[in-house]
């Protein structure tokens, strides 16, 4: 039996794109080689041992990015929506009220009202009020989603615009951490993209967390038809001209005319032939997550996430050492919802880390860094929060974690520094969507899945 499309990886991107191939009478197939869907995106549970309580975890969601209120027109996350046919009150979004950058010597914060950041700015930084207003309307302006761009820096960008080498350094530091694939820069489309994602629209949690995302994507795919394997991984691409189909890891030969994939570039590339063609991103993380037992802390905070950095100057790299404690995304999830105090609480921690200190250690060793991790984290999310709860439960993951449940070279999570932005390859037929395709996030990643569905599966018949 021959697919019109194969899909590889049921995570952001891929459910997307197969919801779209489905809608319109496609027959296609989801390949994902882990046994849930979600990849990067994705949920696990572990006990507590003082309750025996299952507790849910989220691995990758601080935040839904680019919030959109019922019906508003032009924002990404209605197109996104609208594409899917999944209506708004389905994701039962939970608003934060704000999140804060805060560096040793200033901080600002945001929420989804974007005059309210603005405004921000400009106390912060009165100097700047001018060439603040100037970039902002540029920004507005900027055609950020033009799939023939070249890369421009996004640092020189904001060079010509402030002369606070601070202002520069906290704006651009969230933007770097939810989605650069560069160390120290980035490209200053996706800089926009990023820019109207986080300062223009602002934060939601639907409620459930990322299993109400993930439910919502796999039942629409099914109710139209589409099949979805778990547990079986694109073993090898085949190409006889152009792409043919692939063998899976259970050897397993399926005929397909086209091929999205969302492993990523290189790991793409290197299905074909065994080599990468393509540079493999450097930027890994490590988070530390806590359980507390109830939510009294968050009388002391509202902010859902501090972008913290410890010094005036934001490192965004892959550091030379295990981990990166001088910045940190803190995120408490219980803030979107400040009114629902039942139930216990949750904290998170993310650090920049080394990929390869952490797959080196043996596990004994391993386990010892993941603990002294944890306890940095907890000092840290102490000191933001100004109150010490009752710890439960501890968890920690790798960028070890990362490659072993999405199968991303070198635990890659912003993928490789080449983007193609147009999705093709080099293989008539083949094709890669998600992170290396450009969008990054949960809607970027969505957003993508669906444009490269419908650019070169329906659009190209
Ligand atoms: C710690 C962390 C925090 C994050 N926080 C946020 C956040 O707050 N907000 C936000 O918007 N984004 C966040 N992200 C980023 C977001 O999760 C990703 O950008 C997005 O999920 C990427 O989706 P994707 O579909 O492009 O790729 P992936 O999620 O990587 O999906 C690829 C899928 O392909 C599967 N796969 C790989 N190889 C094969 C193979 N050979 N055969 C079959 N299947 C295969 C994988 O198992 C995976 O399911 C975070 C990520 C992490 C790791």
């Amino acid at each position: 039996m021959k697919y019109d499309a194969i899909v590889i990886g049921a995570g952001m991107s891929g459910l997307a794109a197969g919801i779209r191939l489905a809608m319109f009478d496609k027959k296609v197939v989801i390949l994902e080689k882990h046994s849930i869907s979600g990849g990067l995106n994705s949920y696990y549970q572990r006990r507590i041992p003082s309750t025996k309580e299952l507790f849910k975890f989220d691995v990758g969601l601080h935040a839904l990015t680019n919030f959109a209120k019922k019906g508003e027109r032009g924002r990404p996350f209605t197109k996104l929506l609208k594409q899917l046919r999944i209506p708004y009150e389905e994701f039962n979004l939970k608003e934060q009220t704000t999140s804060k950058v805060q560096f040793s010597s200033a901080s600002f914060r945001f929420s989804n009202e974007v005059d309210y950041f603005i405004s921000q700015i400009e106390e912060t930084f009165p100097s700047e009020r001018d060439s603040f207003h100037s970039f902002h309307q540029m920004t507005m302006e900027y055609n950020e989603t033009d799939l023939s761009a070249g890369y421009v820096s996004a640092r020189a960008v904001l060079d010509q615009y402030f002369k606070e080498e601070l202002l520069k350094e906290m704006l651009i530091a969230p933007l770097l951490i939810y989605g650069s694939a560069w160390e120290h820069d980035m490209d200053f489309s996706q800089f926009v993209i990023m820019y109207k994602a986080l300062y223009v629209e602002g934060f939601s949690r639907p409620e459930g967390g990322v299993r109400t995302i993930l439910n919502l994507l796999e039942s629409r795919y099914k109710e139209l038809g589409g099949e979805i394997r778990y547990r079986t991984g694109a073993s090898s691409i085949e190409v006889d001209k152009k792409v043919s189909g692939v063998t899976t890891t259970k050897g397993e030969f399926i005929a397909a005319d086209k091929v999205f994939s969302s492993m990523g570039l290189p790991e793409t590339m290197q299905a074909i032939d065994g080599e990468f063609s393509a540079p493999v991103g450097k930027l890994s993380f490590c988070e530390s997550l806590f359980i507390t037992e109830n939510k009294s802390f968050l009388d002391n905070i509202e902010d859902t996430i501090i972008f913290y950095n410890d010094s005036d100057k934001y490192l965004y790299r892959k550091p030379e050492s295990i981990y990166d404690s001088s910045s940190a995304v803190f995120c408490l999830p219980d803030n979107y919802e400040r009114k629902q105090r039942e139930g216990h609480g949750t904290i998170r921690v993310t650090y920049m880390a080394n990929f390869d200190h952490w797959v080196s250690k043996e596990e004994e060793v391993y386990k010892k860094l993941k603990n002294k991790m944890s306890e940095e984290a907890w000092e840290l999310s102490k000191r933001l929060m100004q109150s010490e709860p009752t710890i439960l439960l501890k968890d920690v993951f790798t960028p070890r974690t990362v490659k072993k449940y999405t199968g991303h070279i070198e635990g890659t999570v912003y993928g490789s520094t080449q983007k193609n932005k147009d999705g093709r390859t080099s293989v008539d037929g083949l094709y890669v969507m998600g992170t290396d395709q450009g969008f990054l996030g949960i809607v970027g990643s969505m957003l993508s899945g669906i444009s490269m569905a419908n650019l070169h599966g329906l659009m190209e018949g």
